[in-house]
C-alpha cells in the first residue's frame, strides 16, 4: 500500500449563482480506506460527488486522483482514470441486456483488463446476463449499477445512498460488496444515513451541514459532538 491519497480534494467550493451548495470542503482518500459522507438533506454530499466526478466543474479547490490533478477533465476522462460513481437512483440503458450495460461502461475504459475478475460475477449478476436491465428489481438495479462501475477497474468509488430503499439483508450483502472492493485496495466515499450500514463500511465520517464541513473523524466521536448532535436533533 502507498502513502500518498488516491484522491485528495483541497478546498472545494461550489456556487450555484449566488448559493454556495458546497464550501471549502477537503477530504484525503488512502488506498483501501471508505469515508461515511452524512449530513442533513441539503447539505452538500451529492453536490461533493458531483463535483469530484466531473458532473459540474468546482467553482474553486482543487482534486487529485493519483497525484494526478483532474479538476478539469470531464466526467468520462475522470472515470477512465479511475473515478468511479454510483448513483442514489440508478439509471441503467433499460432495453440493453445486464452484459450488454457492463460492455457500454468497458467501451469507455482503458485501464480494464482481461484478468480482471469479472464484474457480473462479483456483483451477483452473472445468472441476469442477458436479461433486459429494465426487468430488475431495485437491488439488482444497484447492483449492476456496482458491477458498471468495477468495469471501469476504479481506484476510488464515490457511492450516493446506495442503502436507500433496500431490505436489511440486501444492506448486509451491500455492506459486505463495499468491504471486499476495499479489501482490493479501492477507496471509497460512502453517502448514507443508516448508522448501522455506515458502521459496517466505513473507517471515519466527514459531517456537512450547509455546505460546509462540521466534523471529520471517527464516527463514534461524530454522534458525541455537540455540533453534529445539534444538526441531527435540530432537522
Ligand atoms: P444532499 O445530497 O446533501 O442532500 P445536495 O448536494 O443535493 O444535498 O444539495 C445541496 C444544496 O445545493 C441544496 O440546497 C440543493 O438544492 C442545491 N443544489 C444542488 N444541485 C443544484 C443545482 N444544479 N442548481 C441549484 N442548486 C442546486
Ligand atoms: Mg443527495
Amino acid at each position: 500500500m502507498s502513502d500518498a491519497p488516491l484522491l485528495s480534494a483541497v478546498g472545494l467550493t461550489k456556487n450555484f449563482g449566488g448559493f454556495r451548495a458546497l464550501d471549502d470542503v477537503s477530504l484525503d482518500l488512502y488506498p483501501g480506506e471508505a469515508v461515511g459522507l452524512v449530513g442533513p438533506n441539503g447539505s452538500g454530499k451529492t453536490t461533493f460527488i458531483n463535483v469530484v466526478s466531473g458532473v459540474y466543474t468546482a467553482s474553486a479547490g482543487t482534486i487529485k486522483l493519483r497525484g494526478l490533478p483532474i479538476e478539469g477533465l470531464p466526467p468520462h476522462r475522470r472515470a477512465r482514470l479511475g473515478l468511479g460513481r454510483t448513483f442514489q437512483v440508478p439509471k441503467p440503458l433499460g432495453n440493453l441486456t445486464v452484459l450488454e450495460n457492463v460492455q457500454v461502461a468497458l467501451q469507455h475504459s482503458k485501464s480494464a483488463k482481461s484478468g480482471d475478475a469479472d464484474p457480473l460475477e462479483f456483483a451477483g449478476l452473472a445468472k441476469f446476463a442477458n436479461r433486459r436491465a429494465n426487468s430488475l428489481t431495485t437491488m439488482e438495479q444497484k447492483r449492476l449499477d456496482l458491477a458498471r462501475v468495477l468495469a471501469l477497474s476504479p481506484a476510488v468509488v464515490l457511492v450516493d445512498e446506495f442503502a436507500a430503499g433496500l431490505s436489511p439483508s440486501e444492506l448486509i450483502d451491500i455492506a459486505s460488496l463495499l468491504n471486499e472492493l476495499r479489501g482490493k485496495g479501492m477507496a471509497l466515499v460512502v453517502v448514507e444515513h443508516l448508522l448501522g450500514f455506515l458502521e459496517a463500511v466505513v473507517d471515519r465520517v466527514l459531517v456537512l451541514d450547509a455546505g460546509r464541513e462540521i466534523f471529520s473523524g471517527g464516527l463514534k466521536e461524530a454522534f458525541s459532538d455537540d455540533k453534529v448532535v445539534e444538526v441531527f436533533l435540530g432537522q
